[in-house]
């Protein structure tokens, strides 16, 4: 593949600037910076105001709604977004609609996927239960047939968004007899369902993530996606999606860039950090992996416009990335000492609290969307075809 942005690609890019130089003001991104991950009322205006230009389901096809154009044309557009502060990494549109849009039936396509494109639909992920994270084949929530429904009881926990999604994609035992892997099917339905309770759960950066009960929960059976016993692939793909747009490069760039800035500064009258030589290998070697990520995120939106669905690609890009991520943030709170840890409303604060924060969410980016370990083990066998472990 050619890694350089044709002349078109380059016009797009420019364009987007200008929408985000015209539309974002320091008050959105006070706002995203301070009410966590779903969007405040100027969050869903901007949000109103992308969806009107078709920005949203950008790399979707014209008959879901989308404007029909490349993958690198939608990582350009989200990268651009997050060079600009403005995380609506929406799963929902980058990784379900697209698993969607692969397995899901013709008629389930045109229901879900324009709601989810205005915004309607937006939905959490349903695989992690308490005994079974890596291990997601040993699932044991159960989907039970009953006539033309299925009835739902079980625990998911670590269910991102389930306070404020309208669904769930939820993962779960509905062949008991059948094998392991194959006993598995993958349902959408709502939160709202009666028998469906969420509790939270704070991490130590603040996220909330959730538990999820479901007791007697009766959803019809076409809210089933696939054929009964086909959800372990169903997942699979998506988690593929997911993994792409978790290892975007972009939200690094940004903080490498904002820790060189804060290496030039003299803080206290002492010589800046990067007059040291050892700062300087450091930031040399950040930057290197920064451009190998980069160089990755484009290889897996080439695949995907190639009609491919990248998998050992997809690990590399979200080992490398969260790894990269939890390195940079370290770096950061060593270079810049006690200051580092300043959070963002602090008057002091550096790299607007961007490396403190990252610092704090960075381990979990090792195991969140498939622990790297297990990653490893896709890289081994599925890219470099090595026997399994
Ligand atoms: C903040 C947060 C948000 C999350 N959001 C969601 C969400 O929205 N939806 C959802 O479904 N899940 C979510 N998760 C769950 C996440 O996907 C799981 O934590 C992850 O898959 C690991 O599962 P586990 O926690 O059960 O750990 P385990 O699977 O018990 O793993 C524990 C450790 O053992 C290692 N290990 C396990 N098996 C192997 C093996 N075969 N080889 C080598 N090492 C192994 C792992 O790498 C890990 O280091 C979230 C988690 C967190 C913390």
């Amino acid at each position: 593949m050619d890694f350089r942005y044709t002349p078109e690609q380059e016009r797009f890019r420019e364009q987007i600037r200008g929408f985000l130089a015209e539309h974002v003001s320091e008050e959105l991104r006070h706002e995203i910076a301070t009410s966590g991950h779903s969007p405040g009322p100027l969050g869903k205006q901007f949000l109103r105001l992308l969806g009107e230009r078709g920005w949203l389901g950008i790399g979707w096809p014209r008959e879901y709604g989308g404007q029909g154009r490349s993958m690198i044309e939608q990582t350009i557009f989200y990268h651009e977004l997050d060079l600009q502060d403005i995380h609506y990494g929406n799963l929902t549109i980058t990784s379900l609609a697209m698993a969607l849009m692969k397995l899901a039936s013709e008629e389930q396509r045109q229901d879900y996927l324009p709601r989810i494109l205005s915004g309607e639909l937006e939905i959490c992920l349903g695989y992690t239960e308490p005994g079974a994270g890596s291990d997601l084949a040993g699932i044991t929530t159960r989907a039970l047939r009953d006539g033309d429904e299925y009835v739902i009881n079980g625990q998911k926990v670590f269910t991102t968004g389930a306070h404020y999604a309208s669904h769930i994609w939820l993962l779960a035992r509905s062949e008991p007899d059948a094998p392991r892997h194959k006993g598995l099917s993958v349902f959408i339905f709502p939160l709202a369902t009666p028998g469906v309770t969420v509790r939270p759960i704070f991490t130590m950066e603040g996220i909330r993530t959730n538990e999820v009960f479901l007791d007697d929960v009766r959803v019809p059976a076409a809210a089933m996606i696939g054929t009964p016993g086909s959800g372990f692939y169903t997942a699979a793909v998506a988690l593929d999606y997911e993994r792409v747009f978790m290892g975007k490069y972009t939200k690094l760039r940004r903080n490498l860039d904002a820790l060189v800035r804060e290496c030039r500064q003299v803080v206290d009258g002492s010589a800046p950090p990067i007059d040291d030589p050892v700062v300087r290998d450091r930031l040399v070697g950040l930057h290197l992996d920064v451009e190998r990520l980069r160089l990755l995120c484009l290889k897996s939106a080439w695949m995907i416009d190639q009609g491919r669905v990248p998998n050992a690609e997809a690990s590399a890009q979200k080992v490398l990335a969260s790894e990269l991520e939890q390195r940079l943030a370290d770096e950061g709170m060593r270079i810049l000492g006690p200051r580092g840890q300043l959070e963002y409303g602090s008057p002091h604060v550096p790299a607007h609290g961007h490396l403190a924060q990252s610092w704090l969410l960075s381990p979990m980016l090792r195991f969140g969307g498939g622990a790297n370990e297990i990653q490893r083990d896709i890289i081994a066998q599925r890219g470099l075809g090595l026997p399994r472990a």
